[in-house]
């Protein structure tokens, strides 16, 4: 697709144009992974973070904010749950919470793997040195999840304080990539201060980084953070992105994201029908999943695990998709 034709979509309302955009993505993933969707093991390790997103609500300037860290026991806890049900990948997700040194990652990493060896361990937990990339990596992480949140060196400003850096973000996700791991960047939709340009860029920086996973969702304001008044993305311009995102790399995992049901009800249904291959169901305990709440209204799920698993493969069925319990590694 050229820069015109990306931005045409990104503007069009189209239906007919935008149905066929999403049938063009269905076929794009059908021949590469055919109608299975990847089911993970979420868990939401800590809400603390020493970064200050402007958009996200576990930005340490969020007083209002009660903060949770799992401990290590209670994390390998989540795991066997989730292995009980069936889910062979564990995605640890969480701030950037100091507490976490190296060693303390490479100890939990250590523990998960030695019980679940043949499991994936996903790691999110923010930006590292190249030298924990590794470590973790050694000690059996598999994947790194770490959107670029946007491509844009400008608009990346807007929504972040000066100390981070857009550049520091792509070279970590450069790091990630050499040290081996399946590495997953990705974008907000909707973010105050975004173009149309911003998501080409977005689409093109995709594109050069090759990535094994893309996570896209829609902003979502979260009212104790200075974007707490302005207007969530919206679900029709995600699903386009995630669409294109899959014709543009089509061996790529792409989640139904939780942000996506969080805007509208059936919003992971859509997801799968735009070209999502992914579902995460959420482990977190309960209490702690409350806390994670980097948006309003975050879409829970059924409070039993169990129950909250066999729904989404209902839905997935019902979508006319296969739910697969594999570790769907990227092909
Ligand atoms: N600290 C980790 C994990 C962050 S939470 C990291 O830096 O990667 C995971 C993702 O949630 C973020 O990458 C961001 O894209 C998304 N997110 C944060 N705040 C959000 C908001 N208000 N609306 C929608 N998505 C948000």
């Amino acid at each position: 697709m050229n820069d015109k034709e990306i931005l045409h979509i990104i503007k069009t309302n189209d239906q007919d144009e935008i149905n066929s955009l999403f049938s063009q993505a269905c076929k794009v993933r059908e021949e590469h992974y055919g109608k299975n969707i990847y089911l993970r093991c979420l868990i939401e390790i800590s809400n603390y973070c020493k970064n200050d997103c402007y958009y996200c609500g576990i930005r340490c300037s969020n007083s209002k904010l009660e903060r949770y860290r799992l401990t290590p026991e209670e994390i390998l806890n989540c795991c066997r749950a989730g292995d009980k049900l069936g889910l062979k990948t564990f995605v640890l997700q969480g701030g950037e919470d100091p507490w976490f040194t190296g060693q303390r990652v490479s100890e939990i990493l250590s523990g998960i793997k030695q019980e679940f060896p043949s499991h994936a361990i996903t790691l999110s937990i923010g930006e590292r040195s190249a030298a924990d990339y590794e470590l973790f990596f050694r000690c059996g992480a598999n994947r790194y999840l770490l959107r670029h949140e946007t491509a844009s060196s400008s608009h990346y400003e807007t929504l972040h304080p000066s100390t981070m850096t857009l550049a520091n973000r792509k070279l970590c996700l450069y790091n990630l990539k050499k040290t081996g791991y399946q590495v997953g960047a990705g974008f907000m939709v909707g973010t105050p201060y975004q173009t149309p340009e911003c998501l080409l860029e977005d689409l093109r920086f995709m594109e050069e980084l090759q990535p094994h996973m893309a996570g896209i969702g829609p902003f979502l304001p979260q009212k104790d953070t200075p974007f707490g008044n302005l207007q969530p993305g919206d679900i029709n311009l995600c699903l386009k992105m995630l669409a294109m995102c899959r014709i543009l790399l089509p061996r790529s995992l792409i989640p139904a994201t939780t942000a996506m049901e969080t805007i509208a009800p059936n919003g992971r249904e859509l997801a799968l029908k735009a070209g999502a291959n992914v579902i995460m169901p959420n482990l977190t305990p309960m209490s702690a999943k409350k806390l994670y709440s980097i948006y309003d209204n975050k879409a829970a799920g059924l409070p039993e695990p169990a129950d909250n698993l066999l729904k989404l493969k209902e839905m997935i069925t019902g979508a006319g998709f296969l739910p697969d319990m594999s570790r769907g590694d990227a092909k």
